[in-house]
């Protein structure tokens, strides 16, 4: 991993990455939230399939020093990025995000973060815009914070 600082990166940045909609997780990764004993800002949305009750597009979970709040216990999808995965024309592709972290992340890295987000299910990917509760307000406000955020597709 070498010198990377990956939190004095994310800080510098202001976690863009939370502040579109947070993330969308099994209900085995929301009840690790709720065991943990953090406040339930969590809604099922199909089976199997939660997003957290963003704000302005901005995850309930965020601290105000633009820090997780439930770092331990975060979804696998918050572990990855700026690694996620997309499905084009029915097969799963890889993406990174050219944030701040995804300009500097090292090869391993992104190797094993795909490896890691590849078990990420297929059912979710599919449903996460389509079923989500976000207004279309929100959706206005994280398009516009998805621009500095535009992702090149891993070979
Ligand atoms: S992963 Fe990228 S978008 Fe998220 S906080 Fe870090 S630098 Fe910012
Ligand atoms: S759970 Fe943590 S890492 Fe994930 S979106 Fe929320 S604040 Fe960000």
């Amino acid at each position: 991993m070498g010198d990377l600082n990956i939190l004095a990166v994310c800080t510098k940045c202001g976690a863009k990455c939370c502040k579109l909609g947070g993330s969308n997780f099994s209900t085995k990764e929301r009840n690790a939230i709720i065991h943990a004993g953090y406040p339930d800002y969590t809604k099922e949305i199909s089976t199997n399939h939660w997003e957290f009750i963003s704000k302005k597009g901005i995850c309930p979970y965020l601290n105000k020093n633009n820090s997780c709040g439930i770092y331990e216990v975060r979804p696998l999808a918050c572990k990855c990025f700026p690694v996620h995965p997309e499905i084009k024309n029915g097969k799963k592709e890889y993406y990174l995000s050219q944030c701040p972290l995804g300009k500097i992340l090292p090869k391993e890295m992104i190797s094993q973060m795909k490896k890691d987000i590849s078990k990420y299910p297929d059912k979710i990917i599919k449903e996460r815009l389509e079923k989500s509760n976000i207004s279309k307000e929100d959706f206005v406000l994280i398009k516009k914070r998805l621009k500095d955020l535009k992702s090149i597709k891993i070979k």
